[in-house]
């Protein structure tokens, strides 16, 4: 493809499902799910559209605690199968795009020596399971250096720690480079394009429809298999093939809440393993930020856009006041973002926390594959698995998947002494360098508190799809997971950057400022 395809592109995508024929697969949701069997699909030639309807990563996918990991959470639930292959995907994911993913070191602090004992065995096994994939190994620290690593743990008590390596991404950055490697390898992905019904032959999947909720124009499409990764809405699809099924689903919600990078003050995260009644508790440095998560709180409905729960803010304040030297309140919250989990239901498992994280593949009476749960460090197994499956259901000519080694769009080496802003865009740093010269004023901050050039917000319309401010600030840029108060201050000079590129009037930089102000009231307590 090569020179010639046109990228991210909303209109030649909307162009070619009004020109109608026939996809071999259609995928429905853009998170790291469908992005990821989307990238895989294309990178073995079969013919791909992916449909998102709302933005790309708009749903559980920008809502991670960042982590791209083996999950030493499950080791100690004795999962080894799990942690193993996620480790190695997790060594995949850090070699395919580094731009967008770096090695994290991690401190476990210890207040009894048994648990130095314990969770140094538990780590020990975590480099193992590793292998070559490894991202270097874990250490015991003494009481002393624990202090030195971490100036602002609590240390009455503290008898030492464990040192070790995991990674640590930005989500959205991550779904974004996938969507623009699935256009690079020819698959034609769209957002703010839902998923209406599904279209049937004889009792067999033939396609689907879906509307343009830009316009609210309607599209038939014809697909060989269409694959269901709509994430928490997995059950809506699943319905539309079969309205009697029962729901599939159970829900999750975790928290995170983002400080000033004075609470942490270090390189390393902090990992709590075991809090007094049981949780996990992660203090991460993320984008110049501290980061407390997570929580594991049980919800009836699914929703776009999940609001923090009082008692949730509460007690990651006070926890985080049980291990630090300065305990965070309140007014030093600079966002809250949360996620919903799709935990797939086993029978006779009670509590959440029970429930495997591994996702599930299934494939109705009708065809339609539906993949869920997992992890964003897995998704490219899970692609792959989706991928060779669908093709099965399609009668597609097998071919091998590419993506082990398939080098992300933008790859760039990184520099972890290099402090560069653009970093995250990789080899594509010059071509938005160039676009901010375009403009006085585009070179500088959108906000003196946010790390992001206005002029980022047109690249990000010319070549990353974003359609919206929200789409900018919360997911082009990290703007509102940063600083909320700081985003709605940056809304309307970022509303009249899209404005000019996506030509729209006067009342529509008005309404998004307005939409946007609102939004970001769920991320300011
Ligand atoms: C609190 C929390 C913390 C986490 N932390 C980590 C972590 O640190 N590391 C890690 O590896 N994993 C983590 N995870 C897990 C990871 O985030 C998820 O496994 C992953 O993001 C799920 O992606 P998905 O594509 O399946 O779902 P989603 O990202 O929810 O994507 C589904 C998409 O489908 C779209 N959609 C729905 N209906 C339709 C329709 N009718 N038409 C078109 N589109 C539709 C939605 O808009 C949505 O964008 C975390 C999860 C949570 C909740």
């Amino acid at each position: 493809m090569g020179g010639m395809n046109m990228g991210l592109n909303r209109a030649s995508g909307i162009a070619a499902l009004a020109a109608g024929g026939s996809w071999d697969l259609v995928i429905i949701g853009g998170g790291a799910t469908g992005l990821g069997t989307a990238l895989d699909a294309a990178a073995r030639g079969y013919r791909t559209l992916l449909l998102e309807g709302h933005d790309f990563a708009k749903g559980t996918s920008s809502r991670a605690t960042k982590l791209v990991h083996g999950g030493v959470r499950y080791l100690a639930q004795g999962n080894i199968p799990l942690v193993r292959h996620a480790l190695h995907e997790r060594g995949r994911l850090l070699a395919n795009a580094p731009q967008v993913t770096r090695r994290q070191g991690f401190v476990v602090p210890c207040y009894r020596w048994w648990d130095m004992a314990f969770y140094g065995a538990g780590l020990l096994a975590y480099d193992l399971l590793a292998g070559k994939l490894g991202l270097g190994r874990s250490r015991l620290l003494s009481r002393k250096e624990v202090m030195r690593r971490l100036p602002t743990v609590k240390t009455s008590g503290l008898v030492g720690g464990i040192h070790y390596y995991d990674g640590q991404f930005d989500d959205s950055r991550l779904a974004i480079t996938i969507a623009a490697s699935a256009a690079d390898h020819g698959a034609t992905l769209l957002n703010y394009v839902r998923v209406m019904g599904l279209l049937k032959t004889d009792g067999r999947i033939a396609g689907v429809t879906a509307r343009d909720m830009e316009t609210g124009t309607d599209y038939s499409i014809q697909a060989k298999a269409v694959v269901n990764a709509a994430g928490i809405f997995m059950d809506d699809i699943r319905h539309m093939d079969r309205p009697d099924l029962a729901e599939g689903l159970s829900l999750s919600q975790g928290i995170h809440i983002v400080l000033d990078p004075s609470f942490l003050a270090s390189d390393d995260a902090i990992l709590i393993p075991k809090t007094a009644d049981g949780r996990v508790l992660f203090v991460l440095p993320w984008l110049g930020r501290t980061v407390l998560g997570t929580t594991d709180t049980p919800i009836e409905t699914a929703s776009m856009e999940p609001r923090a729960q009082e008692e949730e803010i509460q007690f990651l304040l006070d926890h985080a006041a049980e291990y630090l030297t300065r305990a965070p309140a309140r007014s030093d919250v600079l966002s809250v973002f949360t996620g919903i989990r799709p935990l797939v239901k086993v029978k006779g498992a009670s509590g959440t926390s029970a429930v495997p994280r591994d996702h599930v593949l299934m494939v109705s009476d009708s065809g339609l594959v539906t993949i869920t749960g997992g992890k964003w460090t897995t998704y490219r197994e899970m692609a792959e698995q989706t991928v060779d499956t669908a093709a099965n259901v399609g009668h597609l000519p097998s071919k091998p998947s590419p993506t082990r080694d398939l080098r992300l769009h933008g790859w760039a080496a990184r520099d972890s002494a290099a402090t560069d802003p653009l970093a995250a865009y990789g080899a594509d740093a010059p071509k938005v360098r160039a676009v901010l010269a375009e403009q006085p004023g585009w070179a500088s901050p959108m906000h003196p508190d946010l790390p992001y050039a206005l002029g980022e917000a047109a690249y990000a319309a010319r070549h990353l799809m974003a359609r919206t401010v929200e789409d900018v600030l919360s997911r082009r840029t990290r703007a509102l997971l940063l600083n909320a108060a700081a985003a709605v201050a940056a809304a309307p000079a970022v509303a009249g950057v899209l404005a000019a590129e996506l030509g729209r009037d006067a009342a529509w930089v008005d309404a998004q400022v307005t939409e946007f102000t609102e939004l970001a009231g769920v991320y300011r307590v």
